[in-house]
């Protein structure tokens, strides 16, 4: 079939000499499926980076599989380009498709000129529509295959399409693929060194183009006999799932099932490899301070490096399970049917339907969910959405839900549990107000219509959802881990300097621990001497942890904690308490540990996950030596505020990147940390006005 072209096909119009790159844009509508061709095509070989001075993704991939006779071996860079509908558009991802066709913009930055090929990918099942789209392309006279993707699906659905009359018609090579099975990804690879400028020239008004795509395509398409049976009975039953899925009564029910099922399996299965991960960190630093002679270098990988990578590392399963549940649910096809349905919740607060996937994104993490924001068309839905993620409960609030609300409820877990989906209400719901306020002022501007294609149901491929994992995987840990380390070196050298003499009672107990010791060593074997033994050891315990405190609280950490204490009184934090917020406002996720290490709570091995931690933390007491530090009116208040506030650096710094100026996101850092103080003002007075402590 697809050698039909061969004969007449002119000689290969590349010269892989050039440069020994060839540079191939891949281009087509949506849901035609290029990016499970462009996986197919480059497999994990590819950079994800932006097109300079945009938002959009552009991902630069190697083309496998190569092997051409006569011609020296050379690569093949796909330049994945965005979905459009078509080059025309004013809107800025045709804008890039564009530029990209004409040799204007390159990923890398500098122009490379006009490309040397250029693959369009068209949906078998759908070929009028994207035939619009190719006649669009070959206008520009480049050299161009044709990629008919899901040939699978055509066939399935009794589409024959005559692959030589078509091939004949457009005047350029088409390939036949099933980008999901692999099936002639091989031979389009080759075809690509074969590229030629098509042999015709479509019109070129819009109107004359259609009614060019419609003859072609029927002139293209067999008269499908018997088959035409199977295909409407697959459009039925997308109908009748439609109906089923798309409708008020019964879509709303079914979508609060499917997002429970998703939140219930995240948590379930994530939280295994999460202790495994943080136990394996606990280990690593167990050894180091074990091996390594005493002094800074130790500290800094024991309790900088270590404790920052594990504090990144643990949140991954959690945010590749999510991603990976996300895009096999979008591989359905449901996801499209769930954005249609949350457009109708979405719109009072002036976000469109298109922000659900963000947001359903950012429970994971900001990070990628905020990246993701691009699929949103219209510039003001899209920073509003942008502002709202990090109001959204993710991974590294969890630990301080976890603690609060085992402080709050102890040994009544139901309570703790409604405690915590009342946290994520809460979040959202804060989230979904502060966008309508946003775009009542800010970004006030008409509601732009959603237009989506709802596309069929499909099974989904489980390759191109392993594939958007590690992508979204990559992302955070690129952006998140760099960050989290130099945040938690940072802050351990805060927490750790200027070092001070340990305090006179400490030196007390250790005088007399050594007593004792000297005492049991006198009558080594007696029951009396064991008794001596465990009493030095639990003074000597009492004396690291004198010493720990003493040390936090003298520290540039815990000497900022004091002078800023006053600030945080009406919420009702002491300087513990303050040192612990005002260190996670760089990564939330360091809070557990630092009140662990400032109430002494585990010595110097504080470990979040230790029953005997809670307890500790929960029973620490202020300067007066009396009050605890977590009273119930303070718990619930660090609980509002962790909900609300904007503490994640990396996050603000995607921000300002993906709205375009940091004064985005100092906007959403003042108004987050406006809404959490208020938020914690309001719960710690009222708590006190019904009498609680
Ligand atoms: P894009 O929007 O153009 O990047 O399209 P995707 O690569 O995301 O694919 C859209 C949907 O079509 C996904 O559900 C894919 O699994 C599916 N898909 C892609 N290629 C094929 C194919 O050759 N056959 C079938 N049956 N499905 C495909």
């Amino acid at each position: 079939m697809s050698d039909c072209c061969d004969a007449s096909a002119p000689a290969p119009s590349i010269s892989p000499e050039s440069d020994g790159i060839l540079h191939v844009p891949l281009l087509g509508n949506p849901n035609t499926g290029k990016t499970t061709l462009f996986n197919a095509l480059c497999g994990l070989r590819h950079k994800t980076s932006n097109f300079p001075g945009t938002t959009q993704e552009a991902r630069v991939g190697t083309v496998k599989g190569l092997r051409i006779e006569n011609i020296q071996q050379c690569d093949v860079r796909l330049i994945d380009l965005p979905g459009i509908y078509s080059l025309e558009l004013e809107q800025i991802e045709a804008q890039i498709c564009r530029d990209v066709l004409a040799g204007r913009l390159s990923p890398a930055g500098e122009p490379i000129g006009d490309p040397e090929a250029v693959c369009i990918v068209a949906d078998a099942t759908n070929l009028a529509r994207n035939l619009v789209f190719v006649g669009e392309v070959l206008r520009r006279r480049l050299p161009t295959v044709v990629a008919l993707n899901m040939m699978d699906l055509a066939r399935a659905q009794g589409r024959e399409i005559n692959l030589r009359t078509l091939e004949e018609q457009l005047g350029c090579r088409v390939v036949p693929v099933s980008a999901r099975k692999g099936e002639g990804v091989a031979e389009l690879a080759n075809a690509l060194y074969g590229a030629t400028v098509p042999t015709h020239t479509p019109p070129g008004e819009q109107t004359e183009l259609e009614l060019w795509a419609d003859k072609l395509a029927a002139r293209a398409m067999h008269p499908a006999s018997g088959a035409a049976a199977s295909f409407e009975s697959q459009v039925s039953l997308t109908d009748r799932l439609d109906s089923l899925l798309v409708s008020p009564w019964t879509g709303v029910p079914i979508f609060l099932l499917v997002m429970i099922a998703l939140f219930y399996t995240i948590f379930s299965i994530a939280q295994f490899p999460m202790e495994w991960i943080d136990s394996v960190f606990g280990i690593v630093a167990d050894q180091i301070e074990s091996h390594l002679p005493a002094g800074i270098l130790r500290d800094l990988i024991a309790r900088g490096v270590v404790v920052g990578i594990g504090a990144t590392a643990v949140f991954v399963p959690q945010i590749c399970l999510l991603f990976f549940l996300i895009s096999l649910l979008e591989d359905t096809g449901y996801l499209a049917r769930a954005a249609l349905l949350m457009h109708r919740v979405l719109k009072p607060f002036g976000l469109p339907g298109y922000a659900f996937v963000p947001l359903l994104s950012s429970h994971a993490c900001a990070l990628p969910g905020i990246m993701s924001s691009r699929v949103i068309p219209d510039r003001r839905e899209r920073l509003a959405t942008i502002l709202i993620a990090p109001f959204m409960t993710c991974s590294a609030r969890l630990p301080v839900y976890v603690l609060v609300t085992s402080l709050l409820f102890k040994g009544r877990p139901l309570f703790a549990g409604l405690a915590f989906v009342g946290c994520y209400m809460l979040g959202a719901g804060a989230g979904l107000l502060s966008a309508l306020i946003a775009r009542r002022t800010i970004l006030r501007g008409p509601a732009r219509p959603m237009v989506l294609e709802l596309p069929t149901y499909k099974l989904p491929s489980l390759k191109t959802a392993l594939a958007t994992t590690i992508d979204r995987g990559w992302i955070f840990l690129k952006n998140a881990g760099t960050n989290i380390l130099a945040i938690c070196i940072v802050l351990w050298w805060l927490g750790s300097y200027p070092h001070v003499a340990p305090p006179e009672s400490a030196g007390r107990l250790r005088t007399q621990a050594i007593d004792l010791r000297a005492a049991a060593s006198a009558e080594p074997t007696t029951a009396r001497a064991e008794e001596a033994l465990a009493n030095a050891r639990k003074l000597e315990q009492e004396a690291d942890r004198l010493t720990a405190a003493n040390a936090k609280a003298h520290s540039f950490v815990g000497r900022l904690g004091k002078v800023v204490q006053p600030v945080f009184a009406p919420i009702g934090y002491d300087w513990q308490l303050t040192v612990g917020v005002l260190t996670s406002f760089a990564a939330r996720e360091v809070f557990v540990s630092t009140m662990a290490i400032i109430t002494s709570a585990g010595g110097e091995d504080a470990d979040a996950h230790d029953e005997g931690i809670v307890e500790s933390i929960a029973t620490a007491p202020r300067d007066d030596g009396k009050t605890p530090v977590f009273t119930a009116a303070t718990s619930w208040s660090v609980l509002v505020f962790f909900v609300l506030a904007m503490q994640c650096l990396p996050t603000l710094a995607v921000t300002a990147k993906e709205a375009g100026g940091a004064k985005w996101a100092l906007l959403q850092f003042g108004w987050m940390s406006v809404v959490a103080y208020a938020g914690a003002f309001i719960v710690f007075q009222g708590c006190r006005l019904m009498g609680m402590a």
